[in-house]
């Protein structure tokens, strides 16, 4: 949906390039930046797409006219120039990176300090910079410098194994398959598990931003060779990334993919036996798993809209350290409270070696529940009035308003109703004990919805 007057979507500025997204375009866009950030320091890094230094190259340039001074990081994962734009004591970053998106795509993502994805109120003064032409020029005699920043591959490795127990994973000897999928995930997994004792199979490594094995994005139905290769060697565990490394999807011993709520509720249990009654923070499209495994261990969730870094922004408000995505993003805050790939990997790791319980058992011992999911088109004009009124309608289910409609039921089922961002249709999203439940719960509310649109 094209939004007047904003450059920013949920998850920073994307385009097809070279149509939406040109050199022309994303300089004009960096001036901006640059002029926000007040000659400040800027770390710039960007993914494997093909388009990667063309769009670098005029987001520096933008950059540099505003006399800001530049760090290239070259190519990394966003979760690495993420940790360095912290540890370096930089203003701010940018990263060139359409994350999960066809290959087409690009997109500048903006990270503040502390190496979270700028606020939105913080967007709002870069696209008022930028509509109303209000970019400061730096004069002749005083345009930014470009330096470069290597190495920080390695710290953002390095950093990781603080978190973790090292030796105990070391001496498991595990055997991990990743699949980076062609992005620049490679960079950084393989080298850390090899660190950490294991036996590292990687498949799809070679960088190629045309993406030619997999889609970018690790939905089950692109994970397929990795389930596939996962048990035909034998391993222990996989891991596909995105195309930049934030998130990340588990495959267990046996060759099932664990869909990301359930590698995060390992992710979180583990945590919450020593961190007990802590606030976990989690997107409403998570899944009910998520809050048993609070509720064992005392811990509260706060629900949150859906997107990365509205996560993000609540666990600063917050000061909490934990957050999940069903998407496989894990926000782990003691490193950083970002979602990051390499950092979630490492935690599965650690969890293993913690147990002689395989990866497949760890899984099985989740309360199980089954998600079905649906859609609905409704006429535009129409979209928001039709939410009111079910939500009306079912007042005395106390229906939660954070993002679109959710229910929760006295059996543990739920659903969630939410409008689609991009296209006139409602998303459903029902989840039980029961597979049949679930069916039958999308069935009654698409019915209900059905009644309240006018023909
Ligand atoms: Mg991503």
């Amino acid at each position: 949906m094209v939004r007047p007057h904003r450059l920013f979507g949920t998850n920073g500025i994307r385009g097809i390039v070279n149509r939406e997204l040109t050199p022309e375009y994303a300089a004009r866009i960096a001036e901006a930046i640059g002029t926000f950030f007040n000659q400040g320091n800027i770390l710039v890094g960007y993914d494997g797409r093909t388009s990667n230094i063309m769009l670098a190259y005029a987001v520096t340039s933008g950059l540099l006219s505003t006399a800001c001074k530049i760090y290239d990081a070259g190519m990394v994962p966003t979760p690495c120039i993420q940790y360095a734009v912290n540890n370096h004591g930089m203003d701010g970053g940018v990263m060139i990176t359409a994350s999960h998106n066809p290959p087409e795509y690009n997109g500048i993502k903006v990270m503040w300090r502390d190496g979270v994805e700028i606020s939105g109120q913080q967007e709002r003064e870069i696209e008022e910079l930028f509509f109303r032409k209000r970019v400061k020029f730096s004069s002749w005699n005083n345009i930014g410098q470009r330096r470069l920043l290597p190495g920080i591959l390695n710290e953002y490795k390095e950093s990781i194994k603080q978190h973790i127990n090292v030796v105990e994973i070391r001496k498991r000897h595990f055997h991990i398959a990743v699949d980076a999928g062609n992005g620049v995930g490679s960079l950084v997994t393989p080298y850390l598990a090899r660190d950490l004792g294991c036996k590292v199979t990687t498949i799809n490594g070679d960088i190629d931003g045309t993406f030619p094995e997999r889609l970018s994005e690790p939905r089950p139905e692109n994970l397929r060779k990795l389930a596939t290769t996962v048990k035909a060697i034998g391993a222990d565990v996989g891991v596909a990334f995105d195309g930049d490394a934030d998130r990340s999807i588990f495959v267990d011993d046996a060759g099932k993919i664990q869909w990301g709520d359930r590698s995060f509720a390992l992710i979180e249990e583990d945590f919450l036996k020593t961190n007990h009654g802590e606030t976990i923070v989690t997107p409403v499209s998570s899944s009910q798993v998520v809050k048993d495994i609070a509720d064992r261990y005392e811990g509260k969730v706060v629900w949150t809209k859906v997107g990365s870094t509205i996560v993000s922004h609540t666990m600063k408000r917050l000061k909490t350290k934990l957050g999940g995505e069903e998407n496989g993003g894990v926000f782990y805050g003691p490193h950083q409270p970002v979602r990051d790939g390499a950092m979630s990997t490492a935690l599965i790791l650690g969890i293993m070696a913690k147990t002689d319980e395989t990866l497949s058992e760890l899984f099985d011992n989740l309360p199980r529940y089954y998600l079905v999911k649906d859609k609905m088109a409704c006429p535009i004009e129409q979209m928001i009035n039709v939410l009111e009124s079910l939500t009306e309608e079912v007042s005395h289910l106390n229906p939660e308003r954070i993002d679109g409609v959710k229910l929760w039921f006295t059996d543990n089922s739920s659903i969630l109703i939410r409008p689609s961002g991009t296209e006139p249709i409602y998303r459903f999203y029902a989840e039980a004990k029961t597979k049949a439940r679930a069916i039958e719960i999308v069935k009654e509310y698409k019915e209900k919805l059905q009644h309240l649109i006018s023909p």
